[in-house]
């Protein structure tokens, strides 16, 4: 310790330290006996020479030493008679006045005695001030300005009366009181010393306790010497339980590898999950070091422990709730996509087969739309149950979207044949569980599904184009009677094909590559031109004239139906148009087919409206078609705009009547001119009796309601007749008067300037 540091140790001594005021009084107590006792010496041996005056001193000092003594006796038995503060002055100032007392001796009385009495009180007063450094060490002030005022006016005597060898007595002295002052310092520094460690010690120690982490030490055999509170809290276990254990008997050894390694190659960790003696399920962070000795070998190491259950938990929870679907628990999209990467990584998949079921339901936008989302959510949740139960033990199942499922049996088999086999066993198994109706709230369900298998080729690894041949073919299969089907190549081309026709079809109109046909209705009983409908067609540069039925559903997809619908209907104002100029215009009207979805488009009667005037066309010229199948979808936001576009002159009916099931309530809350009988109804009317029938009951249906009917897809003589018998008032339209032709074909055909008629 230096000793600027030791000065700066003694200024900031506290006088109110309990500690320094009690050995004060505790070490001065014997110190006071022999201060009594050779003051009582003193007397005696000069009595003769001083008489009544060395009795005096030496009553003052023994009565002042008794005074001291009691002083004592009080601090120790009636401490609460003063402060510490008052406590420490009071020792002070009695102990200062002993040492002023025997000054007194060493400075008065020394003058009236021989020579060899000078000497004696010079020897008395050293022995004297050795005595006290001793006795005062608790407070190095006080012992050193005791002993400053016994030796200094000692010194000054002694040179005052020219003692015999004065020199080197006083240099003896002064030399003896400066090595009592460095001892005195010396054991202060090492007292100072010995707090600093011990206060070290505590800080350590209670580091080690009261760390947020278990730590233990352990020797080279692994057996555990020492460790803290937070390890017993951590495994709800005991000091004495845990000290001497040997790491080796740990019935848990995942971490233990890293704590042996530790004192072989330094520090090692573990992160991982760890069962307790008590057989608990913990997940902890751990480090283990080398404990090093003060040569640098390794005695033993020091492990780290953290509890991270909690965090690991929580982790583990969310991670779940990410790969799963929250109302049936399978995997979700997420959860389906790791698996995958998980079996095309296994060594299996390098020899095995795969499965693939993609699997959707029927009939379940017409469950939740017409029977609300709970009972939806309850179809989902009895489908997932029954898959679990049928197929769980050999597959992985997920729920991807709203209805689609995706289920996965890994590793079937080495052979394609046997492969193929196990999937149509399976594909059963999945429809199977559709056998049954599903009984929600007392209704009676019946749900199908239809189901795109896939057979995953062992070393294929290319999920993205797994989840894509299964989304195809689970379409075919929806298309197909036994809605089941099988991915193969030629299905992957078509899709590809429609994809790059999707593409063509946004540049149709800017390439003009679309086309206006019409093709007539007429009066059944005459044959007679009533008006006409536009069916649009598409010249496509590779693939010749394309059919709507092709690319309507791919401009739906991709957005453009819109822009298509704009461009009809004004093409066909402008056909219009110049039929009125070239006085041929003698058609009731012309029908477009519009799709009830873009009727709710923002302003579409206000554009529909701007566009004949812009042309010159009357609202009474157009009718527009909306199937009822894309009605019954929108029927409520519908029905404003065609009562607006009704009331401004615009013919409005229902195309494909008949097949979209919708109830009678939709015929008498709309009011169109005019209901067209889908071409199903009369596909077979010479064979089945039962469809002239149906036909016969949809016609009362649309008298009674005032409608204007016309009948689709004619294509014989026989059909027409039956129909007549029927109806003499119907309209038609079909291949037996005309197919659908070309603008100009069809205005040299069937318009002419009546003028210019022979
Ligand atoms: P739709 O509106 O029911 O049109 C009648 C369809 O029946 C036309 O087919 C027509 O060629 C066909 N057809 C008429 N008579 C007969 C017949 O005697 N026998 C047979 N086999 N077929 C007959 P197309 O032109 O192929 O149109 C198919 C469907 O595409 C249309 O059915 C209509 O829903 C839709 N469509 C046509 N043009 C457009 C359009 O510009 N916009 C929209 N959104 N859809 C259109
Ligand atoms: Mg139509
Ligand atoms: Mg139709």
């Amino acid at each position: 310790m230096n000793f600027r540091k030791l000065i700066n140790y003694i200024k900031n001594l506290q006088t109110v330290d309990k500690n320094i005021v009690t050995n004060l009084y505790l070490l001065s107590e014997k110190s006071l006996k022999t201060v009594i006792l050779l003051s009582s010496l003193i007397a005696l041996a000069l009595y003769p020479i001083l008489s009544n005056n060395i009795a005096l001193w030496a009553m003052a000092v023994v009565s002042l030493s008794l005074f001291r003594l009691k002083e004592s006796f009080d601090f120790k038995n009636n401490y609460q008679k003063h402060t510490l503060e008052v406590w420490y002055k009071r020792f002070v100032i009695n102990a200062l006045v002993t040492a002023v007392l025997f000054t007194a001796l060493g400075c008065v009385y020394i003058y009236y005695v021989a020579a060899y009495y000078q000497l004696f009180i010079v020897a008395v007063l050293v022995g004297l001030a050795s005595g006290a450094t001793t006795s005062l060490s608790a407070d190095i002030r006080v012992a050193i300005v005791y002993n400053s005022l016994i030796i200094v006016p000692l010194i000054a005597t002694i040179f005052i009366l020219k003692m015999p060898l004065h020199y080197v007595l006083a240099i003896l002295i002064i030399i003896y009181f400066i090595t009592q002052v460095m001892t005195l310092l010396a054991s202060y520094s090492q007292e100072i010393r010995i707090k600093e460690l011990e206060e070290e010690k505590t800080i350590l120690h209670n580091l080690f306790e009261e760390a947020p982490l278990g730590i233990f030490s352990y020797d080279k055999d692994l057996n555990i010497i020492d460790c803290n509170k937070q390890l017993n809290s951590l495994f709800d276990s005991n000091r004495e339980a845990i000290i001497g254990l040997n790491l080796n008997n740990l019935p848990d050894h995942r971490p233990i590898k890293a704590m042996k390694n530790a004192l072989l190659y330094g520090q090692q960790s573990y992160v991982g999950p760890y069962t307790s003696i008590r057989g608990e399920e913990y997940w902890i962070e751990s480090k283990a070091f080398p404990f090093r000795n003060k040569v640098n070998n390794t005695i033993g190491g020091i492990g780290l422990i953290e509890d991270k259950t909690k965090e690991h938990n929580a982790l583990e929870e969310l991670e779940y709730l990410a790969q799963h679907d929250v109302l049936t628990g399978l995997l979700n999209r997420r959860g389906f996509k790791n698996d995958m990467e998980k079996l095309i990584n296994d060594p299996s998949h390098k020899e095995l087969f795969s499965l693939l079921f993609y699997m959707d339901l029927n009939q379940f936008k017409g469950i939740n739309d017409s029977l609300g989302h709970t009972i939806g959510d309850e179809v989902l949740l009895s489908v997932s149950e029954r898959l679990l139960y049928s197929l769980g033990h050999e597959c992985k199942i997920s729920r991807i979207g709203g209805d689609e499922f995706i289920i996965v049996v890994p590793y079937v088999s080495h052979q394609e044949d046997i492969a193929l086999n196990k999937a149509n066993i399976f594909s059963e198994k999945i429809q199977n569980i559709f056998i049954d109706p599903f009984i929600i709230e007392s209704l009676h369900l019946h749900v199908k599904s239809s189901i795109g298998i896939i057979l995953i080729e062992p070393n294929y690894t290319n999920i993205e184009e797994i989840i894509r041949h299964a989304d195809i073919t689970m379409y075919q299969a929806k298309k197909s009677d036994s809605k089941i089907s099988y991915y193969n190549e030629d299905l992957d081309r078509k899709q590809k094909e429609l994809f790059d026709l999707q593409h063509d079809l946004a540049y149709a109109i800017e390439k003009s590559q679309l086309d206006m046909f019409f093709q007539p209705i007429v009066t059944i009983k005459e044959d007679k031109l009533f008006s006409a409908e536009a069916l649009i067609r598409w010249e496509h540069p590779t693939k010749g004239l394309l059919s709507p039925i092709d690319f309507i559903p791919l401009a739906i997809k991709a957005g453009i139906l819109s822009q298509i619908t704009w461009w009809v209907l004004d093409t066909v104002c402008k056909h219009i148009a110049q039929w009125k100029k070239e006085n041929k215009w003698q058609l009731e009207y012309i029908s477009i087919n519009v799709n009830a979805q873009q009727l709710v488009e923002k302003d579409f009667p206000r554009k529909f409206l701007k566009n004949l005037k812009e042309n010159g066309v009357e609202t009474s010229d157009i009718m527009i078609e909306i199937t009822e199948r894309s009605l019954i979808d929108s029927f409520d936001t519908t029905q404003d705009i065609i009562n607006m576009l009704r009331k401004e002159g615009v013919k409005c009916a229902v195309d494909d009547f008949g097949i979209g099931y919708s109830s009678l309530s939709y015929l008498k809350r709309l009011s169109f001119n005019t209901l067209k009988i889908d071409r199903e109804f009369v596909k077979d009317i010479e064979f089945n009796p039962k469809e002239l029938l149906l036909v016969s009951t949809i016609l009362d249906i649309g008298r009674q309601f005032n409608y204007r009917i016309v009948i689709e897809g004619i294509e014989d003589q026989k059909q027409k007749e039956l129909l007549i018998g029927l109806d003499e008032e119907l309209l038609y339209q079909g291949f037996h008067f005309s197919k659908p032709l070309d603008a100009e074909t069809f205005s040299e055909r069937f318009l002419k300037d009546p003028n210019k008629e022979v």
